[in-house]
């Protein structure tokens, strides 16, 4: 297939390892790497920042024209505003997740999301790719492991970044997030009727992408 016009989507829930497997794919496709959770991060952190994020009013004033754009570096900005470092705080997870339940939110970022998308490779990583913003994807993946597996990575990836948090915390956070993505009225969190499904429980990080371009390969 035309590389301008492939695109690789890549779901599933928290910890899953979408942002590694994503990151590794489109360096090895030679293509971009779409962050979404970033842009309702971004969204989020607006929110919080003008102190509207409980105020339901507000927030769709704030969705109407949100001026969000990405890069071609993956920086994420609002206005002119890079907030890249600032939106991987628990606190911004906890209200990305809440604030991504809201129809108008969603509808403004996804057309955001189609825009940056062409021309391909690219490797769009999020909760909707494959069943929502791109229904037509040539390749759509969706990324499981075991909870245990997802809150582990979770709190490494966090410690990483400086934010020591009990195991039990990143567990009961993930399951609330995930709960909330799985049962939203609007592009939930499930598998594409086409997608692949891939449990990464015991998989290496090699492995899940030679999978992964053995069906792009393929198309
Ligand atoms: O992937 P990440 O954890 O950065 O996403 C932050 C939050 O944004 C998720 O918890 C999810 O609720 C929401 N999200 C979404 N749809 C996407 C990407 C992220 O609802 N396509």
């Amino acid at each position: 297939m035309n590389r301008e016009d492939l695109i690789v989507t890549i779901d599933g829930p928290a910890g899953s390892g979408k942002s590694t497997i994503a990151r590794g794919l489109a360096e090895r496709l030679g293509g971009r790497r779409l962050d979404t959770g970033a842009m309702y991060r971004a969204f989020a952190h607006e929110a919080v920042t003008r102190g509207v994020a409980e105020d339901h009013r507000a927030l769709l004033h704030l969705a109407d024209g949100f001026p969000l754009t990405v890069d071609a570096e993956g920086r994420v900005l609002v206005g002119d505003r890079d907030v890249t470092d600032h939106i991987r705080t628990p606190e911004i997870s906890s209200w990305a997740s809440r604030l991504s339940v809201i129809p108008e939110v969603r509808a403004a970022l996804v057309p955001i999301q189609r825009a940056l998308a062409l021309p391909g490779p690219t490797v769009a990583e999020g909760r909707d790719m494959g069943t929502v913003v791109f229904p037509d994807a040539p390749v759509k993946i969706f990324l499981t492991a075991s909870p245990e597996a997802r809150a582990r990575r979770r709190q490494e990836e966090l410690a990483a970044a400086g934010t020591v948090i009990a195991f039990e915390l990143v567990l009961a956070d993930q399951i609330e997030r995930d709960a909330r993505d799985e049962n939203r009225a609007v592009a939930p969190l499930k598998p594409a009727a086409d997608a692949a499904l891939l449990d990464t429980t015991e998989m290496t990080i090699p492995e899940v992408l030679d999978f992964i371009l053995a069906i792009v390969a393929a198309v």
